[in-house]
């Protein structure tokens, strides 16, 4: 209840021709806390109205000049007329006044004879009833400004789904006034009649959402327009238990800027195809997929070898250009079409920078298949690329990774494709490697190994074996062969084909061969002492020791260290040693030859060498591989191959060495062909330097089976 004391005091405008009347009311309404303007007839009323300004009017129906009806209707008229509430005073019981006052535009009545007591509060409710209708006014006006200000669309809905109102936003009102929608179109239709069924049926299940719960809610659509398509946003929002309000936005210039971004940050700038961080988002979603329909992948990593040579050499720009058409060929050969049915396949192919390619190979029935999408990268690569006139070739190593077997999460099973990839290259490169657990195993014991090797030498774990060989003629030990070995604190002897690669890899090879050879030309020193005869000893060499470019004084120092003539050291290569460059290999056997050593071609057969350079490097021996002896004499492939090998050997003026003589019958083919030496187990052990000895004071003119 409004207090007469605290409310601002109302001012009413009386109009009576009956004076007593006007005294009368006055006298009511200011009992409740209002004032009175009085006003004889309804000519003056009017006039009143306009100069004062009154909050309500309290009108007699009959007066002289104008009558209640009239003076009603005329301030109607007037612009600040329209809402002032007009009470009309009527005569007893005049139903028809009563009507003519309501068609004259009066808000209420009062009938003669007044309930006085009653008037001051019928006139302050409807003083307020009008007020609250000035202000709803002023909130409707209010919500249409906001409205007709922002640019959206807005609609209403009842519960049912029929639209009550449609206004287009601005950015609509063009196309709109043509296109379907419309207050015209809209209103009084159901939603399923104007918009597409899907969405329509979207927005009435999240308009159920909206009046169960009073959330606003939004929706996301795409409707074509004049041909192009334009993506909306609706929000809705609850007006009432059935009714919804909704505001429809264009956002299609914020999602195409969204796509823009999207696409710098998940598109390799160079390639256009994926980049790492968008590799790592499918291989997410993949790996969850694939759990729930307890599903198998894999993970390609593909390096293309020797890359940075083809940058460094022709340069940049023809680097770049081979990085595009390398994404071009991977796009190709992993089309979805023959890779796995399912959707879009764009993401699965990615570079993770440099020449780091990766592939997710979804739904993985059979390893198989993997690798076969292995092959056909590799295939791929190895088609020359022609850049700028240039035709280049290359080759790619692949590592591969499988869920779930490698590992259950995305960084592990990127990290264990990689580790394959590596595993690949070490391997020889242009390979494919599956990983496997086992291969984290093998690099784990690789790495204790590694960090033993490293000691071996300053504990004395090393030791050597000396095999010897023997003239096929005469039988007489003319030289041995030094064999490493490795006695190891825990696993006890280790074999050189496990660690003198391992020792290649970390560069121990050099200061492991150097002790190798002091050693070796000590123990020839030894038994020249001893046995006051002459042996060959020799050495084998590896690679990484070939290139190294002290190799020429390291030797020159072990032998003047241990005063062995050179003559008698005999440096055993392989034919890859030897054939990997041509130009350099020159440099160093002429240092070679030069402190008057042997060089002798180790394993051979098994590699690829020409034999013209083996005549220009000026070889004193060829060791054939003990894989052509081991099928003698029966296989008569391997047979021939050793023969021919004997004659072009002596037709070279090189001598012959077989290896892995193991038996009677295949020291006697080899001595029917004409084999210059021969060593094996059939001749003798590696063994150690004591029982070496021994053979030597011995004196014997045929060879002499160990065992
Ligand atoms: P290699 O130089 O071809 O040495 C011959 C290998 O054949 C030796 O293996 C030897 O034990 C084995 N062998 C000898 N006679 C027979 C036989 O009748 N039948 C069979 N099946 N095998 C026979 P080992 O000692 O295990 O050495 C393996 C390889 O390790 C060597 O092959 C050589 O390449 C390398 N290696 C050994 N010592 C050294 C070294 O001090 N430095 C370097 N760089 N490499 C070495
Ligand atoms: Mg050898
Ligand atoms: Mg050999």
């Amino acid at each position: 209840m409004v207090s007469p004391t605290t409310h601002k005091r109302g001012v009413v405008l009386v109009a009576d021709d009956d004076p007593v009347m006007r005294l009368l009311m006055i006298e009511m309404l200011g009992q409740v806390g209002l004032d009175g303007i009085e006003a004889e007839d309804g000519k003056q009323a009017v006039a009143y109205f306009q100069g004062m300004a009154p909050d309500l009017i309290l009108l007699d129906v009959e007066m002289p000049n104008m009558d209640g009806f009239s003076a009603c209707r005329e301030i109607r008229r007037i612009e600040t007329g329209a809402p002032v509430p007009i009470i009309m005073v009527t005569g007893g019981d005049d139903i028809e006044a009563v009507t003519s006052a309501y068609e004259a535009g009066a808000t209420d009545f009062v009938s003669k004879p007044i309930n006085w007591p009653i008037l001051g509060h019928r006139v302050l409710y409807v003083l307020r009833a009008s007020d609250a209708i000035v202000r709803l006014r002023m909130a409707d006006a209010h919500n249409r400004a906001v409205l007709a200000a922002i640019p959206d669309t807005f609609f209403r809905l009842n519960r049912d789904g029929v639209y009550l109102d449609y206004e287009p936003g601005n950015e609509m009102q063009g196309h709109d006034a043509i296109a379907a929608f419309s207050v015209e179109t809209c209103v009084g239709k159901h939603i399923t009649e104007v918009l597409p069924r899907d969405i329509a049926d979207r927005l009435l299940e999240q308009m159920r959402g909206v009046l169960d719960t009073l959330h606003v809610r939004s929706v996301d659509y795409e409707l074509v327009r004049f041909g192009v398509i334009h993506h909306y946003e609706a929000r809705l929002v609850a007006t009432g238990a059935s009714e919804v309000l909704g505001l429809v936005r264009d956002i299609s210039e914020r999602k195409r800027t969204e796509e823009q971004i999207r696409r710098l940050a998940y598109c390799d700038s160079l390639t256009g195809i994926p980049n790492r961080q968008a590799f790592l988002e499918t291989l997410e979603r993949e790996l969850h997929r694939s759990k729930v329909g307890n599903k198998k992948f894999a993970v390609l990593f593909m390096d293309l070898d020797a890359f940075k040579r083809i940058n460094d050499t022709l340069g940049h720009n023809v680097g770049d250009h081979l990085l595009k058409i390398v994404s071009e060929r991977l796009r190709e050969t992993t089309r979805p079409s023959d890779l796995v049915s399912r959707g879009d396949q764009s993401h699965n192919l990615a570079r993770l920078g440099g020449d780091e390619f990766t592939i997710l190979i979804p739904d993985l029935e059979r390893v198989e298949n993997a690798l076969a999408v292995a092959h056909r990268v590799k295939e791929a690569m190895r088609r020359p690329f022609l850049i700028e006139g240039n035709e280049i070739f290359v080759t790619a190593s692949i590592g591969i990774s499988l869920f779930p077997e490698d590992g259950d999460d995305c960084n592990s099973l990127l990290k264990f494709a990689d580790t394959a990839m590596y595993h690949a290259k070490n391997c020889g490169k242009n390979n494919a490697k599956l990983y496997s657990s086992s291969l984290t195993m093998q690099i784990m014991s690789h790495v204790k190994l590694e960090v033993g090797l490293r000691k071996a030498l300053k504990n004395e774990e090393l030791y050597l074996l000396y095999q010897p060989q023997i003239d096929v003629r005469t039988g007489d030990i003319v030289g041995v062969e030094a064999l490493v070995r490795w006695r190891h604190p825990e696993r006890g002897i280790i074999s050189p084909t496990e660690f003198i690669p391992l020792a290649e890899e970390t560069g121990l090879i050099v200061p492991i061969g150097e002790w190798v050879l002091r050693t070796a030309c000590k123990q020839a020193m030894a038994w020249q002492r001893v046995a006051k005869r002459s042996l060959r000893m020799a050495v084998n060499l590896s690679a990484k020791q070939f290139k190294d470019e002290n190799l020429t004084q390291i030797v020159v120092s072990a032998l003047h260290d241990t005063g062995l003539d050179p003559r008698l050291l005999e440096l055993e290569l392989t034919e890859g040693t030897l054939m990997d460059d041509a130009r350099a290999t020159m440099a160093t056997l002429e240092q070679l030859r030069g402190i008057g050593v042997h060089l002798s071609i180790d394993d051979f057969g098994t590699g690829y060498s020409s034999m013209n350079y083996l005549k220009r490097f000026d070889v004193r021996a060829l060791k054939i591989d003990k894989s052509f002896i081991s099928g003698l004499p029966q296989d008569s492939e391997n047979a021939a191959i050793t023969r021919a090998i004997i004659a072009m050997a002596h037709g070279l003026k090189m001598v012959v060495v077989a290896e892995g003589v193991e038996t009677d019958a295949q020291l006697g083919l080899l001595q029917e062909y004409g084999c210059d030496l021969v060593q094996g187990f059939y001749l003798g052990h590696p063994s150690p330097h004591e029982a070496i000895t021994q053979m030597l004071l011995q004196p014997c003119a045929e060879p002499t089976p160990t065992k």
